[in-house]
């Protein structure tokens, strides 16, 4: 069964014209528009009684795209054909649409040729494109491929009905193959592929043969292109020896420097995220990609990063593949409504996605939302529930080699009592939270904050909380003792005291980071100001003597992420701490230890506000590239609304540089205080191999959203 994520639907329905059925065409009777014109106008909706053929013409004024839809009952009982007056190329319909495009300032006249015996309604409509690599507005519409004049730098090889592709899609396709013209004169013009259906289905499923597996080529985010060859025939021939149909079988005769110069163009796009060619040709193309480093650095390291070829990937010896990613997809109403902040993201071991979340509407539940394939398609929005109604908050995940995914949080009455934190199991392949347990001990009294879950190199659970005296109970009410719960059999859960209660002073913020295989579990913590670290082979044992100060004089509200003998901890300074909230944050500080915490490098500002910019909700990750990335939102003061969620990305191991900051999300309103628009406590996020797993919120609506996306690095 294929469905579309509900971000997908949405975004096709953007589109007016995209919205109908698809391939079905009008039944007699409905085409009750009046007699068609020889010369068609645009906005229209008239019908022809077809026995023969027929020739109309359109004008399109300059820059103008149109899009023609001419259905017959049966389709079969029509032959549409379409081009531009004065020029010999033609292309043949094989279904309804056609879309042509005036990319000059002259004018241009759109040829259509009917023929056949059928009852022809014929709409006309007009829609937005603007050649280019960015997209500034309706960038999820689908949009049909305009039909190439002779002059232009590409030609179509698929029935047009599968060259529909997202709006940001096509006006690049559009932009680079022009591009490419210009740098290369003389360039002979490139096929076009496939998209996707009008409906946003799978190229072939409407004669029930997709041409692709899904999710490849659904929803318009992806289109096959033509190699550009060394011949410099581009027209999508094969570029190999090529005997068992599937893969190249001896040396390819692409030109690796122009098609990588193709590629560095479209990774210019923060939303391309796949590249996908023959495994003849990727040595090739990745050297040429490499040699064009100096003319954009970025995007030849996206394209890198990428770029991909393999046994799964069969059928690139005559095509290139791009893909662009999912729109990012409010994960707290998926068949739902609901109001989340303060996300967690954890990904499986086969691109499973988990996201966590406070629920703001109904506050004894977290929400929480599940993907198996990338967070291209979500299960609906699911609750969790805290036993004996407490109220929720605080969602840490995290996920084991086997894909079973763990949470746990914060639940309590307000004002603060009853305090305790649960955890729940969610098995592989579930995509389902079953009943939560305490990992307090639920006679005790106390209050906690902060739980953090993470699994131990041999994969036993550890969670981290800060604990105090329970409110009204007499002792000095604050959150004095950093305490480590393992459970070395998977469910029992004992505590260990890491630091405090004495001497007595305010201790949180405790965050446990550990490699998947790794050799070590690190535990970074706020203590009267400053910011410890400690180590623990198994998670079980801390040596409290061997602790390293890592900050003094910030927020103590740290993160770290590990790999190899590589830590990183991460701190802020604060600019302005609201009576209730989260803080803004003027400067956002890194140290990077390479000999697994013992000595820690110089303090590295990852970002400075300045007098101009505040932060909100750093935090950080690292996914085998040993590349940190620090993500925060970024405004100009407590309720900009036109605030973004950035990343910085380190070059290097010891992120003594980094690659330009990114935008990967905006416009969100910064908002410190609690309330319908709050942002939450922190946005979680997951690297995997330069591919950027994010959770954040938009809160630009009625209420906050938990959005998922992701995006490939450099
Ligand atoms: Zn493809």
């Amino acid at each position: 069964m294929k469905s579309l994520a509900p971000s997908v639907l949405a975004g096709i329905c953007v589109a007016a014209a995209a919205c109908g059925g698809g391939g079905g065409g009008a039944t007699d009777g409905s085409n009750t528009g009046p007699p068609c014109s020889d010369a068609l106008g645009v906005g229209q909706s008239c019908s022809i009684a077809l026995a023969g053929s027929r020739t109309l013409t359109l004008a399109l004024a300059s820059h103008q795209y149109v899009q023609l839809s001419a259905t017959a009952s049966p389709q079969s009982a029509l032959t549409l054909i379409g081009g531009y007056a004065g020029e010999q190329l033609r292309t043949t319909a094989e279904g309804p649409d056609l879309a042509f495009y005036n990319p000059s300032d002259a004018s241009l006249t759109a040829q259509i040729d009917l023929s056949g015996t059928a009852s022809v309604a014929v709409t006309t409509q007009s829609a937005a494109l603007a050649p280019a690599v960015d997209c500034a507005a309706e960038c999820g519409a689908l949009i049909q491929l305009p039909l190439p004049r002779e002059a232009d730098a590409y030609r179509t090889i698929s029935p047009p009905r599968y060259q529909f592709g997202r709006r940001e899609l096509v006006q690049l396709v559009l932009a680079v193959t022009a591009q490419m013209r210009q740098d290369y004169p003389g360039l002979a013009p490139v096929a076009i592929s496939d998209f996707s259906q009008k409906n946003g289905e799978v190229p072939g499923t409407d004669i029930n043969g997709p041409r692709h597996t899904y999710p490849a080529h659904a929803g318009g985010h992806a289109v096959d292109i033509a190699y550009y060859r060394a011949s410099g025939d581009n027209s999508g021939k094969p570029a190999c020896p090529i005997t068992d149909g599937m893969f190249c079988t001896g040396p390819h005769d692409i030109d690796p420097a122009r098609v990588a110069r193709f590629f560095r163009q479209v990774t210019t796009n923060l939303h391309a995220i796949q590249i996908i060619v023959d495994p003849v040709m990727e040595a090739d193309v990745r050297a040429a990609l490499l040699a064009q480093t100096s003319a954009d650095e970025m995007a030849v390291s996206r394209a890198s990063r990428m770029l991909q070829s393999g046994q799964q990937f069969q059928y690139h010896a005559d095509h290139f593949h791009v893909a662009f990613a999912r729109a990012p997809a409010a994960v707290s109403s998926l068949k739902a409504t609901h109001q989340g902040a303060e996300t967690a993201v954890a990904i499986g071991p086969n691109g499973e996605v988990m996201v966590a979340f406070m629920l703001l509407d109904d506050q004894n539940a977290l929400g929480y939302a599940y993907s198996e394939n990338f967070g291209i398609d979500w299960k609906p929005t699911q609750l969790l529930r805290a036993p004996g109604g407490r109220l929720s908050n605080d969602p840490s995940l995290t996920v084991d080699a086997a894909g079973n995914f763990y949470v746990t949080w914060l639940a309590q009455r307000l004002p603060v009592s009853d305090v305790h934190v649960y955890w729940a199991k969610a098995p592989a392949g579930s995509g389902a939270f079953g009943a939560p347990a305490e990992i307090t001990v639920p006679t005790d009294n106390f209050q906690y904050d902060r739980p953090n879950i993470k699994l131990s190199p041999q994969g036993t659970p550890l969670i981290t909380f800060a604990r105090g005296p329970a409110p009204g109970s007499g002792a000095e009410e604050a959150l004095d003792t950093i305490i480590v719960a393992a459970a070395p059999d998977g469910s029992t859960f004992t505590q260990t005291a890491i630091a405090g209660p004495t001497p007595e002073t305010f201790r949180n913020f405790p965050f446990l980071c550990a490699q998947a295989g790794g050799s070590k579990v690190y535990l970074a913590y706020g203590d009267s100001g400053a910011v410890y670290l400690q180590s623990s082979a198994n998670g079980q044992q801390w040596d409290a003597a061997a602790r390293v100060q890592v900050f003094s004089q910030t927020t103590s509200d740290p993160r770290c992420v590990a790999d190899g003998d590589d830590v990183w901890i991460l701190d802020a300074k604060a600019k302005a701490f609201p009576p209730a909230g989260a803080p803004t944050l003027q400067t956002l500080l890194l140290r990077h230890s390479g000999d697994g915490g013992k000595t820690f490098d110089p303090i590295v500002t990852v970002a400075d506000g300045g007098a101009s910019s505040v932060f909100m909700l750093g935090n950080i990750s690292v996914g085998g590239l040993g590349q940190v990335n620090v993500t925060y939102y970024e405004g100009t003061s407590d309720g900009d609304t036109a605030a973004k969620f950035r990343v910085a990305r380190a070059k290097n191991r010891g992120a003594t540089a980094f690659w330009p900051t990114l935008t990967l999300y905006s416009p969100v309103t910064l908002r410190t205080g609690y309330g319908v628009r709050w942002l939450g406590d922190y946005a979680g996020t997951v690297d995997v191999f330069g591919a950027l797993n994010f959770a954040f919120v938009d809160n630009t609506g009625a209420g906050s959203q938990t959005m998922f996306a992701r995006a490939i690095l450099p």
